[in-house]
């Protein structure tokens, strides 16, 4: 049985209280180990020892900050098959993913590294000759990262990363879904060496502490993956303290099939846009749009390539993280069927594996524009698929009818429509004719209720940064032509 503690100032701290959490393998639905509930007084703790170190780690220079971003890449390169391991148990991962999310951490930690000597501010003309405003680009001072189950690793790299580059000082608040992947990475940055208190991790409930930590006086950037409904309620909890927000939040992705498109590449790439971390991902396909002319053709090339996936961690799909979920995804099948889809396979729990979280990856007909699983976010191996006309401009007013606005993907050989769609599309990513995911070096950023500012590339770093302006004047009067009293 794992157990993980809190990690508070560079030390490994049990909860006062005694209080742990379950978490249960969602490949066997069985308890695989417990996780400290931090209280408030260890939420201040942890804020505490992150405030008094963060003055000297911004001391240091960005380029000294990377090198113990690239100690951390070192100590998890070291280690990466026991991540992939974790990531397998804890989120039922098959294994190519759980390498595939263990390669993205340590690219995005190398990314933001490498980026120490880019971040670089401005000196611009003042208001007369002689005068002269530095724009510095500044820390915001203490960081709170929440990350989702989804990613569990990449989305702490992407959170952290860019934090301590900056010279911020983190408090990580994990999901407690995936405890341990964030206490594997906080060990191994301790073992990098970072100074205590840089890096501090507050294990426990959303629902318990996450109005505490997001109305902390001490906390100055929250940066949160999540639900949008946690994003709505952290940005009123944050509005108490003026923090400022990384939102990250849910998507609802449209998959366009135009007439033209390439079908053989279009379900190649929606077997992975779908069914990449059993459809958990905010970059799911979520909606299917297939032109008529190939609505038939399409739908049954991606059953045929459906047919053919095996569940569990040694297989193509894993399970759903656990049992609120898969309640949840069930739910929005049922409620499909109810108002006229057609669920043409899946749709239901399958007769193996064993007990965990897995669903039958599903494929639904007949869906409209109206129906709930058109507007919300399924976070599941479901879709849904509407027949579209020989309309292109219908399918983007489709495409962006829609609460959410993270990515989307279009399929076709004409590079007008693509172009077009370039334009008009209202997403924070489109992927044309390709699978994604985003990569380090693009700004990953989600328009309506996906979110608001960004991570990743250039934009994403210095998200973490903030503008400070220090005014200079070297003329022999400073006061000469101003506006000073007295007048008289
Ligand atoms: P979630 O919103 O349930 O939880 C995310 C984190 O927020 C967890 O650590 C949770 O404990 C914490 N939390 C919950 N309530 C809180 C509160 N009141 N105050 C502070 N923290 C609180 O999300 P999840 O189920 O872990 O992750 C899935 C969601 O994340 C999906 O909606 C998905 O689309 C989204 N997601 C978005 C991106 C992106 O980049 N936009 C990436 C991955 C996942």
């Amino acid at each position: 049985m794992r157990e993980q503690l809190l990690f508070i100032d560079g030390e490994w701290v049990t909860p006062e209280s005694g209080r742990f959490g379950e978490k249960v393998n969602p490949s066997t639905g069985e308890v695989s180990g417990r996780f400290a509930l931090a209280t408030r007084k260890e939420a201040d703790e942890a804020i505490d020892a992150a405030y008094a170190a963060q003055r000297k780690w911004e001391a240091l220079t960005s380029v000294e900050r990377s090198k113990y971003i690239y100690r951390l890449i070192q100590e998890i390169e070291k280690d990466r098959a026991s991540l992939e391991s974790l990531l397998i148990e804890e989120v039922g991962k098959p294994r190519k993913e759980a390498a595939q999310e263990v390669e993205g951490v340590i690219d995005q930690l190398q990314y933001y590294a490498e980026f120490a000597r880019k971040i670089t501010g401005d000196v611009v003309e003042g208001t007369k000759r002689e005068r002269l405003i530095l724009q510095l680009k500044v820390p915001y001072g203490v960081v709170l990262a929440i990350t989702p189950w989804n990613f569990p690793a990449a989305m702490v790299a992407r959170k952290v990363g860019p934090a301590l580059v900056g010279g911020n000082t983190v408090v990580l608040k994990p999901s407690s879904d995936t405890p341990f992947t964030a206490g594997w990475l906080v060990e191994k940055a301790r073992r990098a060496g970072f100074p205590a208190g840089v890096v501090n991790l507050a294990t426990g409930k959303g629902s318990e502490i996450g109005d505490y930590l997001t109305s902390h006086k001490k906390v100055s950037l929250i940066t949160l993956t999540g639900e949008t409904g946690t994003g709505v309620q952290v940005m009123k909890s944050a509005s108490s303290i003026m923090a400022k927000l990384i939102l990250e939040l849910g998507g609802k992705a449209p998959f366009i099939v135009w007439k033209d498109a390439d079908l053989e590449l279009a379900a190649k790439v929606l077997m992975w846009a779908k069914y990449w971390n059993a459809g958990q991902s905010c970059i799911a396909a979520e909606r299917l749009y297939i032109h008529q002319d190939v609505y038939d053709r399409f739908l049954q090339l991606f059953l045929e390539k459906t047919r053919r996936l095996r569940l569990g961690p040694n297989g193509d799909m894993g399970p759903l993280i656990n049992g609120q979920q898969l309640s949840k995804v069930n739910k929005f099948v049922e409620d499909t069927v109810t108002e006229g889809g057609k669920v043409l396979y899946g749709g239901r729990k399958p007769d193996s594996p064993g007990n965990g979280f897995f669903y039958m990856p599903t494929i639904i007909s007949n869906v409209d524009q109206g129906m709930r699983i058109f507007r919300e976010e399924v976070f599941g191996p479901v879709i849904g698929a509407m027949k579209v006309p020989d309309d292109f401009d219908q399918v983007i007013d489709l495409a962006n009818d829609s609460d959410y606005g993270l990515a989307s993907y279009l399929f076709t050989r004409d590079s007008a429509l693509v172009l077009k769609a370039a334009q008009e599309i209202k997403f924070g990513e489109l992927y044309t004719n390709m699978p994604g995911p985003e990569a380090s070096q693009g700004y990953h950023t989600g328009f309506r209720m996906s979110g608001q500012a960004g991570e990743n590339s250039r934009y994403g770093v210095e998200e973490y940064v903030k503008v400070k302006n220090v005014y200079l004047d070297y003329s022999k009067d400073p006061t000469s032509g101003e506006v000073i009293p007295p007048y008289s």
